[in-house]
């Protein structure tokens, strides 16, 4: 996520230009058909020293010791007993009807299951949004669960370790209009990410019930998915951009699949569509009536920094990139294989930052209310080595309070809104482009490239981070300085 100008950048004047309603499709040029390829990785630097031995081997579960000499050559698998999401959501004005139904296989003996609300959040909910469910069933019985806060749906289940448990939901969202969030609407274009009740497990770890944050960040973790079916229904008209491979149209009704993502985002509306392939990538976008942004324009800024964080961490991880131009939103807000994007946001850092996220928070997964910084300090990097802002970055000043505190969860900085973006964005930024300036670019490169492979379709900590970096002393030595690694 990145709040718009909070990088400093300015986003540009207002354009007055009005672009015409309805729904017309820009196709990309030729240039951009078939002509590009996500290049590769780049081989082992010699100043880089994994072993090169490595199959990848997926982690048995984030409590082993992976051998940090081992670089895998590809991403790790996604879990083959990761939860399989099937949902169903209607849209009607600022109302989403909804049903899911997960299947889930805990890895640890639980007593209850927990899905967080995020649509309950307190930024949807001071603007009138909010969750409404209506049923929940465990392997098809119902079940009375237990709202222990806004944002936590606990649902008492005993289920033991290794065995798959069903779990349907039928709930109601109502989207709140006006406020910078994921959760929006306004005239007939709405949108939501974390909007389906979300399975909030860690494995090894159990549930997260980290606090929801009122500022604009999130809080959430979830593991990766497998989306079965995404089913999108709208009125006729209004195009969708979601989350994973489009399966199926015919203008009322959408569906979705995707091999792995640890959440949805879906938007609906007259939008102006474009796609730019990028090899075998998908990179659409949609922008919502009423917005000057061009759809190819922003299409080709996101294959571009796409193209180039690919060359950087490995291929991206997705079959697609759909990203909506919405109303209200400052800046713009990631999701695995999505993005939510407010308007003029090609001119700075955010449609770089965005992308980034891909990698860091969509294929390496996080807590993003404990580990905040394991995503917005890498997706700021990322961005900075592509647009050469590191220098301006490491001119800034870190809010004394922040100073040495890049680690620090959500509810460190609930009541440190304000120096949030400098104490974890630029100073969890800078710090790691100053551990690889002192490790070396090329062996730091390499040993992230290895964490990424390694850690691919999990939850990663610090302590996964740290192991990955062991060899690489003086890189750990510029982290914990920051506050990031401890
Ligand atoms: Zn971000």
């Amino acid at each position: 996520m990145i709040a718009a100008l909070a990088a400093g950048c300015s986003t540009g004047t207002p354009t007055t230009q009005t672009p015409a309603l309805g729904v017309t499709t820009e196709s990309a040029s030729p240039s951009d058909t078939g002509t590009t390829s996500i290049p590769p990785s780049p081989s082992p630097s010699p100043s880089a020293s994994p072993s090169p031995s490595a199959s990848p081997s997926p982690r048995p579960s984030p409590t082993a010791t992976p051998a940090a000499a081992s670089c895998p050559t590809t991403y790790a698998l996604p879990d083959p007993k990761r939860p399989r999401l099937s949902a169903t959501v209607s849209f009607s004005d600022g109302t989403v009807t909804g049903t899911e139904r997960i299947v889930f296989t805990p890895d640890l003996a639980v007593s209850e299951i927990v899905l967080r609300l995020w649509a309950a959040a307190p930024r949807p909910a001071r603007a009138g949004g909010g969750i409404d469910i209506r049923s929940t069933k465990i392997d098809g019985r119902v079940v009375t669960p237990r709202r222990s806060s806004p944002t936590v749906l606990r649902i008492p289940a005993r289920v033991a370790a290794g065995r798959a448990v069903t779990i349907d939901v039928a709930f109601t969202l109502r989207l709140p209009t006006g406020i910078n969030d994921r959760f929006g609407h306004r005239g007939t274009t709405a949108w939501f990410g974390s909007g389906l009740p979300l399975l909030a497990w860690e494995r090894g770890r159990g549930w997260a019930v980290d606090p929801a944050t009122a500022a604009f960040a999130e809080a959430s973790t979830s593991e990766a998915m497998e989306l079965t079916s995404l089913t999108v229904r709208r009125a006729r008209g209004l195009n969708v951009i979601a989350t994973g491979v489009q399966v199926s149209e015919d203008g009322v009704t959408a569906r979705f699949r995707a091999r792995s993502v640890r959440d949805v985002a879906v938007a609906v509306g007259k939008m102006r569509v474009a796609h730019v392939p990028v090899g075998n990538v998908d990179v659409v976008v949609g922008v919502a009536p009423g917005l000057a942004d061009s759809p190819l324009a922003t299409a080709r800024e996101l294959a571009r920094a796409m193209r180039v964080h690919a060359a950087r961490f490995g291929p991206f991880p997705y079959e697609r990139l759909a990203v909506a131009v919405l109303p209200d939103i400052g800046g713009g807000i990631e999701y695995p294989g999505a993005v939510l994007l407010g308007k003029n946001q090609i001119r700075d850092a955010t449609a770089s930052h965005e992308v980034a996220h891909e990698w860091f928070y969509g294929l390496i997964g996080d807590d993003q209310g404990r580990d905040p910084w394991l995503d917005e300090s890498f997706a700021t990097y990322a961005e900075a080595l592509d647009r050469g802002t590191g220098p301006t970055y490491e001119r800034m000043t870190i809010p004394s309070a922040g100073k040495g505190q890049t680690g620090r969860p959500m509810t460190f900085w609930e009541t440190r809104q304000s120096i949030y973006f400098r104490s974890v964005y630029i100073q969890g930024g800078v710090a790691l482009i100053q551990a690889r300036r002192a490790a070396g670019a090329a062996a730091f490169d390499n040993a992230l490239r290895c964490h990424i492979r390694r850690n691919a379709h999990r939850v990663t900590t610090p302590a996964d981070l740290r192991t990955s970096l062991a060899k690489l002393p003086a890189a750990i030595r510029v982290l914990t300085a920051a506050g990031a690694l401890r």
